[in-house]
């Protein structure tokens, strides 16, 4: 333990345990602080029975950038997890992306060109020139059956209104696919890290002092004190003490159960998108890691977790920000304030109110590693 450091990062979720890894890597002395009561941030995974469970939301790492792909694999082994949902309407089971399953699933379709003449002449009687909304704008897309059965109950869930009543630029395209693909992300490189996210980060900061349950903006003239440079990584309005107001972020509520049986959906992620059920998905999270512990055996109970779209209010878990006129401009001021603390970089999703997928947060992390630690 120091009584002084050369820095303090606070929030050990990825952006911060990247910089403390490189920092410690370059010889400099860190501490980590953070509030909650473990590690790793949002990608936090919970061991309940040998799964592990996904605590702030499903995770599944997907990436083109080799250069994070090749850094982020030093901390752990990925599985070969493919992201394929399934999507429950009235108990009809759609495979999700839209691609040749679903076509033939929907109307009955067996080739390319038969689904695409079927999407064409759905479109075709639509008759949509100019979308008004968002309803209309997914019908001039992919027509009314596409529309009806998967976009439109999971679409006003998640926003809490109707989708006559939401803006049509909320979806610019829905890509269709006419191939028999259910690979929900195109990248090169996708999976999950075997062992859980939290052991990949743990390795991350081996070496590292961690203080947990330490809420930097308690006390912190105490913690400025301790280093000559802060790396704030939680909320930036929380930093200036709302001064402005508060920025505002889309929230989800997780409702998570142990289940006494080996398998409850069969898939990682159910989406329901009819409008009447009240839950926007089920997770179900040892079909991330296959089902089987580290030893490779099967589990015996399962665990998940039902997703539920909640309105945000201060005080609540952020999650995601709302990129709109309104929150724009008032991180753009929060943003003018930061740039005046010239001991503090603020940084990962909270720090710059940014939706940030991990590689991109472990991307940005690296690039203020190279102008820092330079
Ligand atoms: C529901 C959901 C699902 C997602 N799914 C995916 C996905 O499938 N694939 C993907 O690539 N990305 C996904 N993401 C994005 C991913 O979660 C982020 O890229 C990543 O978590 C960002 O890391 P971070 O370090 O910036 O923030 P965080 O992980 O939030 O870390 C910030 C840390 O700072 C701490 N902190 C805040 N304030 C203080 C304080 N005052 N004192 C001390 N500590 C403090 C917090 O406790 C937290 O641990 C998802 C995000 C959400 C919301």
């Amino acid at each position: 333990m120091n009584n002084h450091y050369d820095y303090l990062v606070v929030g050990a979720g990825l952006y911060g345990s990247v910089f403390a890894h490189e920092a410690k890597k370059a010889g400099k002395s860190v501490l980590v602080i953070d509030k909650r009561p473990n590690i790793a941030g949002n990608v936090f995974t919970e061991d309940i029975e040998g799964i592990h469970v996904h605590k702030y939301g499903a995770h599944i790492f997907h990436t083109n950038n080799k250069k994070v792909w090749n850094y982020i694999t030093q901390f752990a082994e990925f599985n070969r997890f493919t992201n394929s949902p399934v999507a429950n309407y009235h108990g009809e089971l759609y495979s999700l992306p839209f691609n040749m399953y679903t076509f033939n699933k929907m109307w009955g379709v067996v080739t390319p060109e038969e689904a695409e003449a079927k999407i064409e002449e759905q479109k075709r009687e639509a008759g949509i020139t100019e979308p008004k909304n968002l309803e209309e704008q997914a019908i001039s897309l992919v027509g009314k059956d596409i529309f009806e059965k998967l976009i439109k109950g999971y679409t006003e869930k998640q926003w809490g209104r109707d989708c006559k009543d939401l803006p049509a630029f909320i979806i610019k395209r829905l890509p269709v696919r006419l191939t028999f693909d259910n690979n929900y992300f195109n990248a090169l490189y996708q999976g999950i890290p075997v062992g859980g996210y939290t052991q990949m980060v743990a390795n991350m900061l081996d070496g590292v002092e961690v203080r947990l349950e330490e809420d930097y903006l308690e006390k912190k003239a105490e913690y400025d004190a301790l280093a000559d440079k802060v790396i704030y990584t939680g909320p930036i309005d929380a930093y200036f003490g709302y001064s402005m107001g508060y920025l505002e972020y889309r929230s989800v509520r997780f409702e998570t159960e142990l289940l006494d049986k080996p398998n409850f959906q069969g898939n990682a992620a159910v989406n329901y998108t009819d409008r009447e059920t009240p839950w926007t998905r089920i997770i179900e999270h040892k079909w991330f890691e296959f089902g089987r512990d580290a030893e490779g055996n099967d589990l015996p109970k399962t665990v998940i977790s039902r997703e539920y779209s909640s309105e945000w209010k201060p005080g609540d878990e952020p999650y995601y920000p709302v990129n709109d006129e309104k929150n724009g401009a008032l991180y753009e001021k929060y943003k003018e304030l930061a740039q005046a603390e010239k001991h503090v970089v603020f940084g990962g999703r909270l720090g710059e109110y940014k939706y940030y997928d991990m590689d991109a947060v472990i991307a940005s992390a690296l690039d203020m590693c190279e102008k820092e630690l330079a």
